[in-house]
């Protein structure tokens, strides 16, 4: 159990010592429609860790109430998640539709109390009966059959006697309750769909908030845990065992906040676009934030059960760094597995002085790992480097191979280069190189002076081997959507050199290739004729600012959960603001919830909205820039107004100036007050979209940098954002960036 206690454990201690329960019983209570993702491990870790902890016991349900997206094969992706994390759920796995019997028979017993009704409006009057979070509903006219009528239709429904949408089974609560949730929620609805379990035996299926609250109560749940998304279903749960008299020990719900990861999408309607779209090479792709994904890219169950546990439980919701999971298998691998040389992109070397082979000694642990082991490492007059470890032309701090600069094979001797061999075109195809027969690793009294070890191979007694380097799938911190895919995620590499032991010793299945990464050897296409191995993660965090490679191994532990919503749940008022936001001004999730729960910052953006149609050039200023000003100021105080504000985002979509220029021009509002487009015509800040004003611009610069060109060129496209950055410093920010990128793209083909 984790040192300190959450406020789920706390309530569960309190309840147990009150007598409440006797026993702790929990669940999971997934729904079968996708492979569950890096937030139901959380909720796994909760459910089944409580549970263990008070010595109760967590059932594995499957939530199956909705027939058209559910199937068998996420109950078996389900129940091996539960598996591989360490869990158990005894003896079998729980459903929801083993209880459709039992819940309709509780639906007929409200029905009998004048508790339900049978509402036969249709879908457009019932949104328009709700009534809106200022104002009250109204009752539709069918609430007052009678219970016979009532019992006669419900029952008709479930015998399949009418269409899909003609009636619904709903609660009668409060069409005035200030929660929308009890305004006679749904309790069931017609359906004639085909359902994997119960084939075609029920013509109507339960709803969430019915089907949910029973499920746990049968079950004999104490603490029925889910997210913050909830809250507000809280009270139908409520209402429901209340109103049918099911009494203590019957389950109370508890809200926690899910997990949320940058640069992740986590929901499984968005996970199986991606599979369907083929994106993706199916739900366990190693790039996916699936568990089959993580498990199958090499992430150790440890590393995951550590993750969930570091970012702890919490009332508020938050935003996680993906470099905090990184870190996790990171720092898991580093203390457990074998070290290993392998060659991504192989240069030849012929050690010109050098006869014969040799086997070296090498050990597989560093000494700081408790574990032994070691290989022979062949060595041999020809052998290769990695082509990166090699510049003919070193820039400043370039600590591997020169043609003045010796370099030590790692574990071997020290290496000078005599030659470079290039082909017709310029290109390196192999180094001459001479060995100093007194340097060997352990044993040298060569004295001579090297700043770095590199890897090397072999070329007699080297595997070919396939190597698949993943990068983040998506590229935006808050992804939305395909748009925000990153297309350099996946990279083949398929002849890849290992030294010979990681293939006939087989000493682990997860590695690391010394100075590149951790990798896994795939299960699935892993053969001893071909082998392919996944990168796991590399040493470090390379989407941290770059640092030089010599630099030794930083393990720092990124920073803790960033906590973006200090509210546990909004109100009624500002999730009315965050809908009309995300579904009619089609802001993203992020942004739109900003601006609702900030009453301040919604209404100047309403205010710049009134003057311009542009609502996610407007948010995204006002969130930014304004929202700066707003948490120390009164609207009353600002220097600029919202029509100021306004006319600055006229001129970026009309491309007069670019979103970087926008933000030098508002701080020049804070401090004149002038008017934007006045200090735009007065400083020259036009944005620069000729394309003849800027490709001269761009030939100098690469001109100047020829080895990024070339590592651009042998497909480094990374690079593009490099030379992109430098035309936009040339200009001070005032070349168009897209006209930047199509000249950049066109001139470096
Ligand atoms: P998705 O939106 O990805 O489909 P869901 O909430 O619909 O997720 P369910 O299968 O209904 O998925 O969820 C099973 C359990 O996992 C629920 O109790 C839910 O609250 C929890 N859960 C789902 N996503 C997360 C998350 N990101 N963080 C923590 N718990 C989660
Ligand atoms: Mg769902």
């Amino acid at each position: 159990m984790s040192e300190s206690k959450d406020f789920l454990r706390t309530i569960v201690e309190e309840d147990l010592k009150s007598g409440k329960y006797k026993e702790v019983i929990t669940r999971f209570p997934p729904e079968p429609n996708g492979f569950p993702h890096i937030g139901h491990a959380k909720s796994i870790c909760i459910n089944f860790g409580i549970a263990s902890d008070y010595k109760g016991h967590c059932n594995l349900r499957m939530d199956d109430t909705n027939p058209t997206k559910e199937d068998t094969k996420y109950v078996e992706a389900l129940k091996d998640a539960v598996q591989w994390l360490g869990f158990d759920w005894g003896e079998n796995v729980h459903f929801t539709s083993n209880y459709f019997p039992k819940i309709y028979s509780y639906a007929i017993e409200l029905i009998k109390m004048g508790k339900a009704y049978v509402d036969s409006i249709d879908e457009e009057e019932m949104r328009e009966y709700r009534g809106t979070v200022t104002t009250a509903g109204k009752r539709s006219k069918y609430a007052d059959r009678t219970i016979e009528e009532n019992l006669d239709l419900f029952e008709k429904m479930k015998n399949g006697k009418f269409k899909d949408g003609e009636h619904v089974l709903r609660a009668k609560i409060d069409m005035s309750a200030a929660n929308m949730k009890m305004r006679d929620p749904l309790l069931y609805r017609i359906r004639h769909a085909h359902h994997f379990r119960t084939a075609d035996e029920w013509n109507i299926y339960p709803m969430y908030d019915f089907a949910h609250c029973l499920s746990d109560y049968i079950e004999s749940v104490s603490h029925s845990i889910c997210t913050l998304e909830f809250e507000n279903n809280r009270d139908i749960y409520n209402w429901v065992l209340d109103t049918l008299g099911l009494e203590l020990p019957r389950p109370f719900q508890h809200e926690f906040a899910r997990l949320g990861i940058n640069y992740t999408v986590m929901s499984k309607r968005k996970l199986l676009e991606l599979v369907d779209g083929g994106q993706v090479s199916g739900w366990d792709d190693p790039r996916m934030p699936t568990i089959a994904g993580y498990k199958r890219r090499g992430y150790t169950k440890e590393s995951i059960l550590n993750f969930c546990d570091q970012i702890g439980i919490a009332k508020a919701n938050s935003m996680v760094d993906v470099a905090q999971l990184e870190f996790c298998i990171r720092d898991d691998l580093n203390k457990k597995v074998p070290r290993v040389l392998c060659v991504l992109d192989p240069l030849k070397v012929t050690i010109e002085n050098y006869e014969g082979t040799e086997e070296i000694d090498s050990p597989y642990y560093p000494h700081d790992v408790p574990k032994e082991g070691s290989r022979k490492v062949p060595f041999s007059k020809n052998i290769y480097i990695e082509r990166d470890d090699f510049m003919e032309n070193p820039e400043k701090g370039y600590f591997r191979l020169t043609p003045t600069q010796p370099v030590r094979l790692r574990h071997g001797f020290i290496i000078t280069c005599k030659e470079v061999i290039k082909d017709t075109e310029g290109n390196i195809t192999e180094i001459k190189a001479e060995y100093h027969p007194n340097s060997k690793s352990g044993s040298d009294t060569s004295g001579i002076k090297v700043k770095s070890a590199i890897q090397w191979v072999s070329e007699k007694e080297a595997k070919k081997v396939e190597v698949r380097i993943y990068d983040r799938l998506y590229a935006s911190e808050a992804p939305e959507g395909l748009e925000d895919l990153n297309t350099n995620s996946l990279q083949v590499i398929k002849n890849a050199l290992i030294e010979p032991a990681v293939i006939t010793d087989k000493p682990d299945e997860r590695f690391q290739f010394e100075r590149q990464g951790y990798f896994y050897a795939d299960p699935i296409d892993y053969t001893d004729e071909k082998p392919v191995f996944n990168k796991i993660v590399g040493l470090k965090d390379s989407w941290a600012k770059k640092t030089k490679i010599e630099e030794p191994i930083q393990k720092t532990e990124p920073k803790k959960t960033q906590v973006i919503g200090t509210e546990v749940a909004m109100s009624e008022e500002q999730k009315a603001l965050f809908e009309k936001y995300t579904s009619e001004l089609k802001l993203n999730n992020e942004v739109a919830n900003i601006l609702a729960r900030d009453e301040k910052l919604s209404s100047f953006y309403e205010e710049t909205l009134l003057e311009l149609n542009s609502p996610i050039g407007l948010a995204n200023i006002v969130v930014t820039e304004v929202a700066r000003e707003l948490k120390e100021k009164e609207d009353s105080e600002l220097k600029f107004t919202a029509s100021q504000i306004a006319q600055l985002v006229k001129m970026i979509d009309e491309k007069i100036i670019s979103s970087k220029i926008a933000k030098q021009v508002f701080e020049e509002m804070l401090k004149s007050g002038e008017n934007p487009t006045k200090i735009v015509e007065d400083k020259g800040l036009i944005q620069i979209s000729d394309p003849s004003v800027i490709s001269p611009i761009i030939d100098e610069i690469i001109a100047k940098n020829p080895d990024n060109v070339e590592k651009f060129k042998s497909g480094n496209t990374k690079l593009l954002g490099f030379f992109v950055g430098q035309v936009l410093k040339a200009t001070s920010g005032k070349a168009n960036p897209q006209v930047i990128n199509k000249l950049v793209a066109e001139k470096l083909k």
